[in-house]
């Protein structure tokens, strides 16, 4: 019996061992391409219903790895936090992506804003006035009001002094803060009350069966009304039809976010989509 058993276990192990090294070895690819700075950005256009325009673009990190082709960053930022490389994963997409909203700032669209997100683990290790990030700003001359920086929930929920300290001198400086994929962590509301954004991005699940969900309907309808009434924008996140579009714009959402209305796109398809679209 035992020698029956040891085979299924033998293999089991054998190929938790192929995991661990093929783990090991995307980590090593990875800092690799982080210092070849191969990493590229991909930007999603963020919609104003209002004035009809993109008024935002969310910078979003992207790999291609040579052998395993187009990696996600929901496999890779996990990857890069484990091993230690996000802080310089972090400084990369953050100059990528200051270098490309100061060129088209000053090639016809001065009104963009950029939308980057932000780890948690990032904030553990710039420094109390977050220097590092506004001297990147100040570099392509940018105004900090036009820099949105995303963090999720956990770091509401981890609120350390630590992270509040740095929080408040990025908005200090003039930098905007949003609060990501929102409704998707616990008692998300509390912290609205004790940690002022300007932002609230909501979580496409929140979307996903609207306007046909009666319940997914007033729960987001209210959710909009308590945001604003708050005083901060709302940004919908995964907006993919028609329907859901309409529900929004009926709602006053003003912002809105998702594959109906672009998909992320490398510089020169945004700047095509950005000239096709200029005028609402
Ligand atoms: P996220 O911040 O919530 O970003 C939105 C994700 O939803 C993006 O996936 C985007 O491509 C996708 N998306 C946009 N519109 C739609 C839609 O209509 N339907 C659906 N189903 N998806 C849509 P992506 O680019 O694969 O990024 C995944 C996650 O990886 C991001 O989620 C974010 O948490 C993380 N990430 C991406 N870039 C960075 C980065 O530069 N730094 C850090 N720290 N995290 C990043
Ligand atoms: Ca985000
Ligand atoms: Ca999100
Ligand atoms: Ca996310």
């Amino acid at each position: 019996a035992a020698k029956r058993l040891g085979r299924p276990l033998d293999s089991y192990c054998a190929s938790m061992r192929e995991e661990v090294r093929q783990r090991h070895q995307m980590q090593q690819d990875l800092a690799e391409a982080i210092k070849q700075e191969q990493l590229t950005m991909a930007y999603q256009p963020i919609w104003d219903n209002r004035s009809g325009r993109v008024a935002k673009l969310e910078a979003l990190v992207r790999w291609y790895h040579p052998q395993w082709g187009q990696v996600s960053p929901a496999d890779f930022i996990p990857l890069a936090e484990e091993a230690g490389l996000i802080q310089s994963l972090g400084a990369l997409v953050l100059w990528q992506s200051c270098r490309d909203l100061a060129r088209l700032q000053s090639s016809g669209f001065p009104e963009l804003q950029m939308s980057i997100n932000r780890s948690t683990l990032e904030f553990q290790t710039i420094d109390p006035q977050a220097s590092e990030w506004l001297r990147v700003i100040e570099h392509f001359e940018l105004n900090p009001s036009d820099i949105i920086i995303e963090i999720t929930e956990s770091l509401l929920m981890e609120s350390s002094d630590q992270h509040r300290i740095r929080i408040e001198a990025l908005r200090q400086a003039g930098c905007k803060l949003a609060i990501d994929d929102f409704g998707t962590g616990y008692s998300a509301l509390t912290y609205l009350r004790t940690f002022p954004v300007d932002l609230v991005k909501i979580d496409r699940s929140f979307v996903r069966h609207i306007p046909f969900n009666e319940q997914d309907s007033l729960l987001l309808d209210g959710i909009i009304n308590i945001v604003h009434n708050l005083g901060m924008q709302v940004v919908i996140e995964g907006v993919e039809t028609r329907e859901q579009l309409n529900f929004l714009c009926h709602k006053g959402c003003a912002f809105t976010q998702g594959y109906l209305l672009s998909r992320p796109l490398a510089f020169d398809d945004l700047v095509n989509y950005l000239e096709l679209n200029r005028n609402g």
